[in-house]
């Protein structure tokens, strides 16, 4: 495709060109934002499709038949990806997280776990890096991803009960196929596994402590549980505010059955607050993002699959990386690699998003009008 034909889908949301300053320096990997905040959390979305079409992320009713996905030509190639995680890393990245849409639709995703895993820090050392997944193909492709180099694995469950599960992801999937994926997962070396459950009141709140007897009691400390808070992400999913279980509600629910104690965060930016179980069978997580933002520690920048940067969940704007990947200067010369990472620099060192913790449980869409970003789009 020649370089002024814009697919119809790139335009569904809006996108700055990133600005290149007229000094290059060098990344010192300590890069503050206009809030003190580090850069350390890459997340990449390989593929905006999904196979599942959970109510709170694609629901049915949008992501139909004639919905408009991606095509091909748009989506960043693996060597693209590994270019810009290679400047967020001089950056000071750390964490990488693949996530989608459902990661593993996207064909040949090990090539791409092979080629980020052979990334190294400033000071030689690996990168955290991991993937986000709802475990459908996951039983078939753990022991490739394992032996691609890929870290760990987050499993997304939402019910043990097979008629809840089947209801929630909206294709009928059942929850005995997500489970082996987990037990795979763990025998190929992907553990301790975290499971995200997202808990819609009324929805699925029932299942939580049969999730946590099912993982404690299986998988003891191989397995972490994090409940996460339903998000008002996106402007598809109908979110309500009542449909919240607050956190503090979860962890009392499960004291009741489990006794559980408060474990010391052990990094700054940690999404979830860590429980234990106080007879030592592993621990759980609880991601507020709506009753306790933690914007001001969020480390995290998102990749779109078709290569926009995000700085925040709840953008309404990206900044096209792409056109730079793909893109000339005026001299006709391509943009080098250290170019490209004093963009990435300065648009970080200008960000001050904390939508989180600006957002009032009265008015959480105060900015209805403006199209945000869709979860399924920039990953989770
Ligand atoms: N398809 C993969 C999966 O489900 O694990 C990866 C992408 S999914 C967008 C990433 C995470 O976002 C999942 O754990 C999902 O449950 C979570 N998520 C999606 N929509 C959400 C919402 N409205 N509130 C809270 N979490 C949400
Ligand atoms: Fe797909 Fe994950 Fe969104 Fe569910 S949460 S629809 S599995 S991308
Ligand atoms: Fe980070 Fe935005 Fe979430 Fe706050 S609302 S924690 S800034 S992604």
């Amino acid at each position: 495709m020649g370089d002024n034909v814009i697919p119809l889908a790139d335009l569904r949301y809006a996108a700055e060109r990133p600005r290149i300053p007229a000094e290059l320096s060098l990344p010192s990997g300590l890069l503050p934002d206009r809030l003190g905040r580090p850069l350390r959390d890459l997340r990449i979305s390989v593929t905006d499709r999904c196979n599942f079409r959970c109510s709170y992320c694609m629901p049915k009713e949008v992501f139909d038949r004639d919905y408009r996905f991606l095509p091909q030509s748009s989506l960043l190639s693996f060597e693209e990806i590994t270019r810009v995680a290679r400047a967020f890393v001089a950056h000071g990245v750390r964490k990488l997280r693949l996530t989608g849409g459902e990661p593993l639709l996207r064909k040949h995703l090990e090539s791409l776990v092979g080629m980020l895993a052979s990334l190294r820090t400033p000071e030689g050392d690996e990168l955290d890096l991991t993937l986000t997944t709802n475990a459908s193909l996951l039983e078939r492709k753990a022991h490739a991803l394992a032996d691609a180099g890929l870290k760990r694995i987050t499993v997304s469950l939402d019910a043990l009960d097979d008629v809840v599960f089947r209801r929630m992801n909206d294709v009928d999937f059942p929850v005995a196929d997500v489970l082996r994926g987990i037990d795979a997962a763990l025998a190929a070396g992907l553990g301790p596994v975290k499971v995200n459950m997202v808990v819609k009141r009324g929805t699925n709140d029932h299942e939580i402590v049969p999730m946590a007897r099912y993982f404690r009691e299986r998988h003891g400390a191989r397995v972490a549980l994090r409940f996460i808070e339903y998000m008002d992400v996106g402007s598809t999913n109908g979110w309500r505010m009542d449909e919240v279980l607050p956190s503090a509600q979860v962890v009392e629910r499960l004291s009741q059955v489990f006794p559980l104690e408060p474990v010391e965060a052990t990094q700054p930016g940690e999404t979830a607050q860590r429980w234990r179980y106080r007879d030592g069978a592993g621990e759980v997580g609880l991601i507020s993002s709506v009753t306790q933002a933690f914007c001001r520690d969020c480390n995290r920048a998102r990749l779109s699959t078709e290569g926009k940067l995000f700085l925040c969940l709840f953008a309404t704007r990206g900044h096209d990386l792409r056109a730079l990947l793909r893109g000339v200067q005026a001299t006709g010369q391509p943009w080098t690699d250290a170019q490209i990472a004093a963009a990435i620099g300065l648009i970080w060192s200008e960000r001050s998003d904390r939508y989180s913790e600006l957002r009032s449980a009265e008015a959480p869409a105060s900015d209805v009008g403006t199209r945000r970003v869709e979860m399924h789009y920039i990953g989770g």
